[in-house]
């Protein structure tokens, strides 16, 4: 089964692409550990998409393909692959549909990972990052010891500059304007899952889901 996890940063769905990974042994695709994995085997491509990286731009969408066509081919997907993450643009979800086809697949089920936007907010703007170990806390739901304090290496705790409210605003107006289509699209294949309870819930639902698919 070929499925794909949509959602906004924070709602979880790339926790439960690993958790359903874990317990089935579906192949997880997420983008951002494929092009880690790419660029560690310094290979030509690896190399390319490093090039952009380190410059602070936006991989193309034509060398996320080949990344992901490369990647493909050398895991297996036996047991279906779930996409977390990806597509984020039209053009990708496009761009996935002629990969899967060249394979004789397609998407086959599409779970949407909703949380109310001012739940996100408030989940993404109390991060806090310690500026030495870079493990991430959260003020309200996993508070370090000792208020700005790292538990660790008591390094001092940051908030990222893109965590603040009306950064976190901007990005999620992007992604709406983005994800619509992509919505359109996998129209009849999408099922909504409500995000907002505690993971393993979560997790139950979407066993529950991929049951009545079979
Ligand atoms: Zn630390």
């Amino acid at each position: 089964m070929i499925l794909v996890f949509l959602g906004k940063a924070g709602t979880g769905k790339g926790t439960q692409a690993q958790l359903l990974a874990k317990e089935t042994g579906i192949l997880q695709a997420s983008m951002g550990d494929i092009l880690r994995e790419e660029i560690a085997k310094k290979s030509a491509l690896g190399k390319q998409i490093e090039a952009v990286v380190s410059s602070g731009k936006l991989i193309p969408d034509e060398l996320s393909a080949q990344m992901l066509d490369v990647w493909l081919d050398e895991k297996d997907m036996s047991k279906g692959v779930v996409f977390d993450g990806f597509p984020r643009t039209i053009e990708q979800a496009d761009m996935l549909d002629e990969l899967l086809e060249k394979r004789n697949l397609k998407v086959d089920l599409v779970l949407n990972f909703a949380v109310p936007e001012n739940a996100l907010v408030k989940r993404l703007s109390e991060r806090r990052t310690c500026k030495i170990c870079k493990r991430v806390y959260n003020i309200s739901t996993n508070p370090s010891k000792k208020a700005g304090v790292c538990d660790i290496d008591a390094g001092e705790l940051l908030q990222r500059n893109d965590d603040t409210e009306e950064a976190i605003k901007a990005r999620f107006k992007i992604y709406n304007q983005q994800i619509n289509p992509i919505i359109e699209k996998y129209k009849g294949k999408l099922i909504e899952v409500d995000s907002q309870p505690p993971i393993a819930e979560v997790a139950r639902q979407v066993e529950k889901i991929l049951e009545k698919k079979k």
